[in-house]
């Protein structure tokens, strides 16, 4: 499938999307399109009945954008499949499908509903999804996401939460040569802040706090009025989260004259390693060791739509999709000898979540 869709792109994911659609309905799946304001139609299918529910989620946009086939186009070599968005995650999607196609040929009775969700702005922080996503997850006995795997195959058993805080500095302008006093430097308290920002990173919790962008003044004669820093945060759990949005918050001027007003927040909670998580995972290596295959885990920076099914208390396990390199990087790939293994993984779990 060479569909291209990058977030935001409305035609071109719907175009993408239908092709998806059109597989899972001759699947036997019952698609619903559902609309969003800016973003492409999310898909659900769903496939069987039953009074529960399995949850298989991810999400078919991409970074890239339409155009970029032609700088990377797809192409197998030496066992690996090359093109944008291959890795994150449209072989994970593959993978689904052919786990329901696989379910489907075994003629098994499926003892949950099976309902597949995939979205179209999970690049861009899922703020039309999100909703949606919650509300089939609290649905579900198991959420299984897959997005692309750890480096080797290993599956994500934790995730850290991702957070954006916005500190602007309000100062008091003048001329620096004829009234320095009379003036107070947004830049220099900003700069003062900054230091006090990233001593909230600790390698020993696995917090970390980058300022990824800085502004403000004027001209170098004048003693700047405004600066602004847009900060990243990653807490491996939930009490991080509240230590450092409350350290973020109340970030103190050093300069009495200066006000500092701080936006923003933690916009994914962390997927943390609960003993449901851990659960889900064991049952994943169980099925694994029944193909002869050993199975990792591992823990992430990045934040997925996994995030938010976790921190509701869903058994999430996240990382199921195919196992490749260079997500966002222009030698994105999948390695083509492991789709059928992790295929069979989907549709072992799908079978035997409890
Ligand atoms: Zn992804």
């Amino acid at each position: 499938m060479r569909l291209e869709s990058p977030s935001g792109d409305v035609a071109a994911l719907n175009r993408c999307g239908g092709a998806l659609a059109h597989h899972m309905t001759a699947l036997g799946g019952r698609v619903t399109p559902i609309a969003a304001p800016g973003a492409g139609d999310h898909l659900r299918a769903e496939f069987g009945t039953g009074e529960s529910q399995v949850l298989v989620l991810g999400h078919f946009d991409t970074v890239w954008p339409v155009g970029q086939l032609e700088r990377m186009p797809v192409r197998l070599e030496d066992g690996r499949l090359y093109g944008p968005g291959s890795f994150d995650m449209k072989a994970g999607i593959a993978q689904a499908l052919l786990a329901v196609r696989a379910i489907a040929d075994t003629h098994r009775r499926r003892p949950h509903r099976l309902v597949m969700l995939w979205t179209t702005d999970e690049e861009i922080g899922s703020t039309t999804s999100r909703g949606l996503i919650e509300s089939e997850a609290r649905r579900s006995r198991a959420v299984l996401v897959l997005e692309p795997s750890l480096p080797g195959g290993a599956l994500k058993t934790a995730r850290k939460g991702v957070g954006e805080f916005r500190v602007r500095a309000n100062g008091i302008a003048s001329h620096a040569g004829v009234d320095p006093t009379r003036g107070a430097s947004a830049i220099h308290e900003l700069a003062w802040q900054v230091t006090r920002l990233t001593e909230l990173t600790d390698p020993a919790t696995g917090v970390t706090v980058n300022v990824g962008l800085i502004s403000g003044g004027s001209r170098s004669n004048v003693v700047a009025d405004l600066a602004e820093a847009v900060v990243d945060v990653r807490i491996p759990t939930m009490a991080d989260a509240a230590r450092v949005t409350s350290a973020i918050t109340q970030l103190v001027p050093r300069d009495s004259r200066v006000q500092i007003e701080v936006s923003g927040g933690i916009d994914r909670p962390p997927l943390e390693r609960t003993s449901q998580v851990a659960a889900l995972f064991d049952l994943a290596a169980v099925i694994a060791a029944d193909m002869g295959r050993t199975l990792a885990e591992g823990a992430t920076g990045g934040g997925s739509d996994g995030n938010f099914t976790a921190a509701l208390g869903i058994p999430t396990l996240d990382g199921l999709g195919a196992e490749g390199d260079g997500a966002h990087a222009l030698h994105e790939h999948v390695l083509v000898e492991s789709l059928a293994f992790r295929a069979a993984l989907v549709a072992g779990l799908i079978l035997n979540v409890k």
